[in-house]
């Protein structure tokens, strides 16, 4: 890999457990999409979500929602609404169905689906339409957890099925409740730039066995109780690879200290970045409440723990812990009443700032001169050409000048999420819209901040920032 300082770079465990996993695979010749790896991760998902949920580990996320749409009877001519603010792996597999996304555009606080115009949506859809939404689809944006009680209360009311996109929200929690053991199903992602790696891969968060036989059958083709090849249903061949299910079981004995570090970076940012006006640092909502943690043991699965540094000099609230019980508890200590815990507890997978339109940054009258020839994330190299430099939703000049001169200085920034209803692929589906995603896309980027970066590399780009304004 380059020199470059990357968002959310992939970091093996320091005892090799992955690839003790892999070659005990290759050692016993399961080298498939199934297997003892595979069986054991889903066992540690399992453990870590807790909520007694059952998981099936899939070849990727974006399966896990096609899978979870396909589960919650979604087809064509249906409608699902998608939180507009997300990556496109939210929406594509409701298309993939023959359905529609109807967008429903977010809350300033969180940035994610704003529960009063979810509502409005329903019911206007179930006005014009004369059917209710087959599911709704909150999605925990770089991490930082939905208005859960607030999303439920409505699902329920309504009765629609909710699946939690927590794709990026490995591990955070609302109320002490890891994100995706709330709705119907919940989905994760093991991408290489996730919270925790597996190369690709994903999974589903199922609420009981019922709905965990469903997903795995799907998962594996549908295949009918038969001594030969009986189909009665179109099913999917997603299910994870054992080999890859034996790099996310070394993974799992780092996910705390991954979680832990990017706490640590997102502190180091808020505290270096405190002072720079025109600067804001996207922080989760401080609401606390006293709620009781579920009773969950994680067996973390190895002898050594890897311990992020002087988190508890840098931020007064920084990792997951466990209590004298063991059990995992929250961060808290947030010079409140002890009891008291923050409602959003977000993984902070990626650091998000917001840049003022009236920051002057360096060369900024030159943004989007030029057609930038390689895709945002550099996908395996495609490159599909762009016909203009300019779109019309795009993010300020500002914005675009920074991001290139955090280029040259060898740091990968990248805008926020360009809302799906903003998207031309999407310009025929409903949207339920407040400006609030189209405005932060606008002025928002988010900062390197995965395992691999170091307190010296965040010094660096806060330094690169300073320098660019004018
Ligand atoms: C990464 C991601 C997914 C799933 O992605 P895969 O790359 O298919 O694992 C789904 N939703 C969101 C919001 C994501 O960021």
């Amino acid at each position: 890999m380059s020199k470059m300082i990357h968002l959310c770079l992939a970091k093996m465990s320091e005892t090799g457990m992955e690839q003790k996993y892999i070659q005990e695979a290759f050692d016993t010749q399961w080298v498939a999409p199934l297997g003892p790896n595979v069986n054991a991760f889903e066992k540690d998902l399992e453990q870590f979500v807790c909520e007694g949920k059952r998981v099936v580990a899939l070849s990727n996320g974006t399966a896990a929602v096609h899978l979870a749409l396909i589960a919650c009877g979604v087809g064509p001519g249906d409608e699902v609404i998608v939180q507009s603010f997300t990556f496109c792996a939210s929406s594509h597999p409701v298309t993939y169905l023959g359905a529609t996304p109807v967008f429903v555009d977010s809350e300033p606080e969180t940035w994610n689906i704003d529960p009063d115009l979810l509502e409005e949506a329903i019911k206007d859809r179930i006005a014009k339409t004369g059917k209710k939404p087959k599911a709704i689809v909150p999605v925990a944006l770089y991490g930082m957890p939905y208005d859960l009680d607030r999303i439920m209360d409505i699902a329920n009311r309504y009765e629609i099925p909710v699946i939690e996109d927590a794709a990026e929200g490995f591990g955070s929690r609302y109320k002490g409740q890891v994100l995706g053991t709330a709705g119907r199903y919940g989905v994760l992602s093991f991408n290489g730039n996730k919270m925790i790696t597996t190369s690709g891969g994903g999974a589903l968060i199922c609420k009981d066995k019922t709905d965990w036989d469903k997903i795995m059958w799907l998962a594996t083709q549908a295949r009918e109780s038969y001594p030969y090849y009986q189909h009665e249903t179109i099913g999917y061949n997603y299910r994870m690879s054992n080999i890859c299910a034996g790099i996310g079981r070394g993974q799992m004995t780092v996910l705390n200290a991954h979680i832990a570090h990017h706490h640590h970076v997102q502190a180091l940012y808020e505290q270096l970045l405190a002072d720079v006006p025109g600067i804001t640092v996207h922080t989760q909502p401080d609401t606390l409440c006293h709620f009781e943690q579920a009773s969950c043991h994680f067996e973390q699965p190895t002898c050594h723990v890897e311990r992020s540094r002087d988190i508890s000099e840098i931020s007064p609230c920084a990792s997951l812990s466990r209590d004298d019980k063991g059990n995992m508890v929250s961060r808290n200590d947030m010079g409140n009443s002890r009891d008291d815990k923050p409602i959003y507890d977000s993984n902070y997978w990626l650091t998000t700032i917001t840049l003022d339109p009236s920051l002057k940054v360096k060369g900024q009258e030159n943004a989007y001169k030029q057609i930038i020839t390689s895709a945002v994330g550099g996908a395996a190299g495609v490159i599909h050409t762009a016909s203009t430099a300019v779109t019309d939703c795009q993010p300020n000049d500002n914005v675009e000048a920074m991001r290139l001169a955090l280029l040259a200085a060898g740091i990968e920034s990248r805008p926020l999420w360009k809302p799906m209803h903003k998207q031309p692929v999407y310009r025929h589906s409903p949207a339920y819209v407040n400006g609030v995603s189209e405005g932060l896309f606008k002025v928002g980027m988010c900062l390197p901040t995965g395992p691999c970066v170091t307190d010296e590399q965040v010094a660096y780009i806060v330094n690169a920032i300073k320098d660019n304004i004018l």
